[in-house]
């Protein structure tokens, strides 16, 4: 699945061929992705021009004076932006076609992504509860630490709450928990502020730098410019279970937290 990383970098990469053009028209191969698609998408959306593309949490918004396109990846969702004549495959669910003749084309075989509204100075309810981005100045150790006061839910299934935070998966999670030498199993509320200030030091530079290596964690991930992401062997944690830490040699453990795959180092991570 898509992590924040992947869809900054699909983000970034599709930015200087969207930002600035007009879209010309709307191609819907089906009513519907995940959810059923507005129809403001096809009567709002041609003719204007795409003033920025933004992230927030998982989603992409194509802003335009007559609202925002509101696109989510799903599981196994991609755009590409393609010559108009690129001939159509199986799952091309939808098209932007933009005035240079190229075409923003939404792919997606599970269809678990999706295309939405959102009118000119409202916040789509997907985006109204959303936590702060890991990466802005608002997220801190002293935010967690706060949040965090009361709660006996376990660190990891508490950071990966996207009412916390957004954007902090189950792999990010693990590997930010093992960076900070938290155990994923400690009762969120009883962590110190000192270690939340690693924890989220820990989550900045881990996702930071999958963004710079354009992400990923997914095998069949390729980035618009068409470059795979290599972070995949760069784990330290996360799908290494029955094998040994990289920093003391140890055994891994292995849990299920809140149902997702979990592995840690008993003696690196208190
Ligand atoms: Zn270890």
């Amino acid at each position: 699945m898509p992590e924040l990383p992947e869809v900054e970098t699909t983000r970034r990469g599709l930015e200087p061929h969207l930002q600035g053009r007009r879209i010309h028209g709307v191609i819907l191969r089906r009513p519907d992705l995940r959810w059923p698609i507005p129809a403001e998408v096809e009567t709002q959306l041609p003719g204007q021009r795409i003033a920025a593309i933004r992230r927030r949490a998982k989603y992409l918004l194509l802003d335009t004076a007559a609202g925002s396109a509101l696109l989510h990846l799903g599981m196994s969702g991609s755009l590409r932006v393609l010559p108009g004549d690129t001939p159509v495959r199986t799952h091309d669910h939808v098209d932007l076609s933009l005035e240079d003749g190229r075409v923003l084309r939404f792919n997606d075989p599970r269809r678990f992504g999706c295309l939405l509204w959102q009118p000119v100075g409202e916040t789509h309810e997907l985006l109204r509860d959303l936590g702060p981005e890991p990466l802005d100045g608002d997220f801190d150790g002293d935010y967690l630490f706060a949040r965090s006061r009361g709660r006996s839910a376990s660190i990891k299934t508490f950071l990966m709450d996207q009412r916390i935070v957004v954007g902090v998966g189950n792999i990010y999670a693990a590997e930010s928990l093992f960076m900070a030498g938290i155990n994923p199993l400690r009762e969120a509320g009883k962590v110190s502020l000192a270690r939340y200030q690693r924890l989220a030091d820990a989550v900045k530079q881990i996702l930071g730098y999958a963004i710079v290596r354009g992400g990923t964690t997914l095998r069949d991930f390729i980035s618009p410019d068409g470059a795979p992401g290599y972070f995949e062997q760069e784990l330290l944690v996360y799908g290494r279970e029955g094998q040994t830490c990289k920093q003391c040699g140890r055994d891994l453990r292995y849990a299920a937290i809140g149902q997702r795959a979990t592995v840690w180092c008993g003696h690196c991570q208190r």
